[in-house]
């Protein structure tokens, strides 16, 4: 199986690094020793000590910011400013790790309680399960590393991680870290490689739980080779942001191409469809276009860069291949709809058809297609027509309107006033439908992570 991983930068073309990716043996030594580990080590740690190497990760974290931020955009092609983001981003996620790990809790339970006496008593702990599998996806190299090793290592288990081969070198860089926070040996592994080498990681009988980030077609791979062992998917989104007339237009016209562009538009998370109200459509419309032509793309390793690559040449010609087919199926194009190699240029389009592949699959680029409704009844119903549901914001300062758009658009998270990127490192985060199942966000990511264990006595 063993493949060379070679790592090149999305936007100079330049070798970063060639890597020899694990074979199968190798993965039966990775999972051996981790279990080792854990059964010797890892389980009988004590919850300060966890504390400890999580807090001492985090602290170098902050230390080496500009290193490791420099890196993913190396590594990714985001730009840098975006990168420092995620940095501090991760740290906080070791954080929020440290702390829940001195917080993890069980409960006594009387048993006297029917009509059989007993004078015994439950206790119950929440306990690691063992050997976690952690996979993540190309776009954010570091956080979404930092979401699974964090939890797993504060609730007590051993993780190997197998980051995209598209962008490995950070995680490589992580492991670093936790070595010289004094994790112990085995307790987090990198395991490089491409496809095959997370497949046989998750499918390992010994992996207790696959702790998977990525695209709807490798989770469902996944989903339907796994057999019974626990399952965290965290998949693509496509998420709306819905635009009323009482809206502050500015700030919902910012919102739209912060979150629609930034990275590239390369986020679970980005606006990828916007439904604005037909009164408001024009005024709208006009703000998003002159904001999004003020966007400076080019060398992401510049402080002032909006735009970097999209991380592969095949990935731009894909979506450059959606904004013609969305122009075929009746859609006006108001700026952008270029690409040049890895680069496609900030693209807003209108009159999208809300049937085109653009906006009824996961399109990762910086493409902003608006769609107008008068009837809430048909935004709701355009909202929950495709198969996501990660997450959706909404502006307008109509509370019923909140309450309604709660509770019929189905998604994990709705933001008020705010887009659908929104997201602090200790919140519930995931999706519904095709975009996931289970919960992230350090401490529901433990609670995923550990297994209620009862004491009667
Ligand atoms: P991807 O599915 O191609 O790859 C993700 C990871 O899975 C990589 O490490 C890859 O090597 C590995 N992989 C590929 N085939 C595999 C297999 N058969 N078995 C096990 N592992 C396998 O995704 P990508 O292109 O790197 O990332 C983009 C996708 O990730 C988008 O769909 C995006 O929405 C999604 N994403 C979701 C979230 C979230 O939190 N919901 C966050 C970021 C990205």
């Amino acid at each position: 199986m063993r493949t060379d991983v070679v790592v090149e930068n999305p936007y100079t073309g330049e070798l970063l690094a060639t890597i020899p990716g694990v074979n199968s043996s190798q993965i039966e030594e990775m999972v051996a020793r981790a279990e080792d580990v854990f059964r010797r080590v890892g389980r009988n740690m004590t919850p300060y000590e966890r504390y400890e190497i999580l807090f001492s990760v985090a602290d170098k974290i902050r230390t080496l910011r500009e290193q490791l931020a420099k890196l993913i955009t190396e590594e990714s092609g985001k730009p840098i400013k975006d990168s420092f983001i995620e940095v501090d981003r991760a740290r906080q996620t070791f954080l929020f790790s440290a702390e829940e790990a001195r917080n993890i809790r069980g409960e006594s339970i009387p048993c006297d309680v029917t009509e059989v006496r007993t004078d015994k008593t439950v206790m119950t702990r929440r306990v690691p399960l063992g050997v976690v599998a952690a996979i993540t996806p190309f776009n954010f190299p570091l956080n979404l590393a930092a979401h699974k090793v964090g939890p797993a290592i504060a609730a007590g288990n051993a993780v190997i991680l197998k980051p995209s081969s598209l962008a490995p070198l950070t995680a490589l860089r992580l492991h670093e870290l936790f070595a010289e926070a004094g994790c112990p040996e085995g307790l987090f592994q990198v395991a490089i490689g491409r496809g095959p080498v997370g497949e046989a990681l998750a499918l390992h009988k010994k992996v207790r739980l696959v702790s998977f980030t990525g695209s709807v077609s490798t989770g469902q791979r996944l989903a339907a080779a796994i057999g019974v062992k626990r399952l965290l998917l965290e998949l693509g989104g496509n998420d709306p942001l819905l635009i009323m007339p009482d809206a502050d237009l500015e700030e919902a016209a910012k919102t739209a191409v912060d979150h629609g562009m930034g990275s590239s538009g390369q986020r679970c998370t980005a606006v990828k469809r916007v439904l604005v109200h037909k009164d408001v459509e024009e005024p709208f419309t006009a703000l998003v276009v002159s904001l999004a032509e003020t966007l400076r793309v080019g060398d992401p390793g510049k402080p002032d860069t909006d735009l970097g690559p999209l991380i592969t040449v095949e990935a731009a010609i894909e979506v450059e291949r959606r904004i013609h087919q969305a122009l075929e199926d009746g859609a006006r194009l108001l700026i952008g709809g270029k690409r040049k190699g890895s680069f496609v240029d900030p693209t807003v389009l209108t009159e999208v058809n809300p049937e085109s592949e653009l906006v009824q699959q996961e399109t990762f680029g910086p493409v902003l297609p608006i769609m107008s409704f008068t009837d809430i009844e048909e935004a709701i119903q355009i909202c929950n027509s495709t198969d996501f549901g990660l997450q959706a914001g909404v502006f307008t300062n109509n509370i019923a309107l909140v309450k309604r758009l709660f509770n019929e658009i189905d998604v994990g998270a709705l933001i008020v006033n705010g887009g659908p990127g929104f997201r602090i490192e200790h919140l519930p985060f995931g999706g519904t439908k095709m975009s996931g199942i289970g919960r992230e966000g350090v401490k529901y990511a433990i609670e995923e992570m550990t297994e209620t264990k009862s004491l009667v006595f």
